[in-house]
């Protein structure tokens, strides 16, 4: 399994990718790239499940990247056919030591024939849908709040897979993509809100691809189509695709912080780059932050374009002021508490020459418990800057994601517990300021700011406004914001 890095417990973590491919010989070969692709939004895990008329459903889930598992000829001659889906995760504080039994895809054989199911995302009604469905005969083969939708699938009295699913879905809650195989259909869902993305695109001989981002229809050079609509089901066979919409219809709500922070720059989400939206969302932070300083400097990698766009907006020089080392990525399987505190020094250094006697703006995306940011501080001090400002690209984190991102409990978040001037005195910065929840959403195409009546985005990991009731964590006792 691949180390948890030391420090990565100071970013919230997407915990899926998926991805399907139909129509093409060895489907399993591009779904096998397509996850490659979408590794960064989960390195615990993966599995490929692929159908061929002959040999039937075949599947391998591994631990460990998909380059070290997924690229031996050995395993893949192990998945033939022409239509494949695959899924990537991230394990959870709550699974850590997680059994290859939680890796996806799923499958279930049904009277009609057998299902595949990939889902990125949270099902926020799983403790009470698992209970329920235990208290009715089913048995959980796993502890992901994913294997709800077979057993809901299984009780279903409708006569085709894509129906039964239909059913399965309508009592899920919260944000679920996904991606769905059967002996000749891939099929794509997207939850009402459409919270997690999901796209369609369309290979040159043909092939039809389903992906959570574009970077991985790169990949395999395939073409865009579209977004997968929020409450859009699609069923694709090789004769050709058709779209429904069974759920309730509700105003958008996408994940705000996917533009910030999960997807990759190289991504199109809504007909835009993501980094083309982020070094906006910096454009809009000089507006509403400026300072006096010699050098604007990213936290690399995920804070490079905010900071380009900061510096380019208030004319201060852009520099490299940090420099990540790209190949510390397996060297330390433990992170043992000496590692620990040897912090973000195996990551990161700082670039000496280039810092020294500057007062020096640092651009990141986020600050989640303040930890990191604490110990880059302390680097950039020690490399000789005259002061250290911390601009950030995202509004103080204040309230746990429950839709699919791994986050700390709400009072290890340190905006949760400390206002802005407590947070510089706790960074011991000279100054440290967020851009607004207006302002990221001008940057991310809303000219008007947030509608606060009815907000375009989810953003309740700033705002504390869930659209969707977590009802089995406020079952557990997390309380809600309090309405004002
Ligand atoms: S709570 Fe935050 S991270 Fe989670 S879906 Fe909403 S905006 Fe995205």
């Amino acid at each position: 399994m691949p180390p948890a890095h030391p420090f990565d417990d100071d970013k919230l973590k997407e915990e899926c990718g998926v991805f399907g491919v139909i129509g093409v010989t060895d489907a399993a070969n591009f779904v096998a790239l397509g996850l490659h692709a979408l590794q960064h939004r989960g390195q615990e895990a993966g599995g490929i499940v692929s159908h061929h008329p002959d040999y039937g459903f075949n599947n391998a889930r591994r631990f460990g990247y998909v380059r070290d598992n997924f690229t031996k000829q050995s395993l893949m001659q192990t998945l033939p056919g022409p239509l494949a889906i695959g899924h990537v995760r991230y394990s959870t504080a709550g699974s850590k030591g997680a059994a290859i039994r939680d890796v996806q895809p799923f499958f279930g054989e049904f009277s009609m024939g057998g299902a595949a199911i990939a889902h990125n995302g949270n099902i926020t009604n799983a403790n009470a849908l698992r209970r329920e469905l235990i208290e009715r005969g089913s048995i959980f083969q796993s502890s992901s709040d994913s294997e709800c939708i077979i057993h809901l699938m299984a009780r279903s009295l409708q006569r085709n897979i894509p129906e039964r699913m239909e059913d399965a879905l309508r009592r899920v809650e919260g944000a679920f993509s996904v991606v769905a195989m059967t002996r000749t259909k891939l099929i794509g869902v997207r939850d009402p809100l459409g919270v997690r993305p999901l796209v369609l695109g369309r290979l040159a001989d043909g092939g039809w691809v389903l992906s959570s981002e574009t970077c991985a229809l790169d990949i395999i050079n395939a073409e865009l189509v579209r977004e997968i609509e929020p409450g859009e089901m699609v069923v694709i066979t090789e004769k050709g695709i058709e779209s429904h919409f069974p759920f309730r219809k509700q105003s958008a709500r996408f994940c705000i912080f996917e533009h910030v922070y999960f997807s990759r720059p190289d991504s199109i989400i809504g007909g835009r780059s993501v980094y083309e939206t982020r070094r906006q969302i910096g454009v809009e932070l000089a507006r509403e932050t400026p300072v006096e300083a010699d050098l604007v400097c990213p936290v690399p990698d995920s804070g490079t374009p905010a900071a380009i766009g900061y510096a380019h907006e208030s004319g201060i020089p852009f520099g490299m002021g940090i420099i990540r080392n790209q190949y510390m990525g397996r060297t330390f399987i433990e992170p043992t508490e000496q590692i620990r505190n040897m912090g973000v020094r195996l990551k990161l250094n700082v670039n000496r020459a280039l810092i020294r006697g500057k007062r020096v703006v640092l651009v990141d995306d986020s600050v989640v418990r303040g930890t990191t940011s604490r110990k880059i501080k302390e680097m950039i001090l020690d490399a000789g800057a005259a002061e250290v400002h911390f601009r950030i690209a995202s509004p103080p984190t204040a309230w746990p994601c429950f839709y699919g991102v791994d986050t700390p409990q709400r009072e290890k978040l340190l905006a949760a517990t400390m206002s802005e001037e407590e947070m510089r005195d706790h960074l011991n910065v000279d100054s440290l300021k967020f851009i607004s929840l207006d302002g990221l959403y001008r940057a991310v195409g809303e000219a008007s700011g947030r509608d606060a009546s009815c907000p375009q985005y989810c953003d309740a990991c700033f705002s504390g406004e869930y659209p969707v009731a977590p009802s089995d964590m406020i079952e557990k006792g997390f309380e809600l914001k309090a309405a004002e």
